[in-house]
């Protein structure tokens, strides 16, 4: 399944049934490898401040 995960400045998206946890890495759609900070999850009291990345935001409305 297809989710948005900010990580390294960046709103990236991935294809995975977990969103990633903190300090976790994993594979964006835009094919960057990025890692995710705690303040990456809002759960932890993070917020999405970062601005989305296009790379990511093209693969995601190609899938649709
Ligand atoms: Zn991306």
């Amino acid at each position: 399944m297809l989710r948005w995960q900010q990580a390294e400045g960046k709103r990236h998206a991935l294809d995975g049934p977990f969103p990633p946890r903190p300090d976790e890495r994993f594979e964006a759609l835009c094919g960057e490898e990025v890692t995710v900070a705690v303040r990456d999850v809002p759960q932890l009291g993070g917020h999405w401040f970062d601005p989305t990345c296009t790379g990511c935001e093209s693969a995601w409305l190609a899938r649709c």
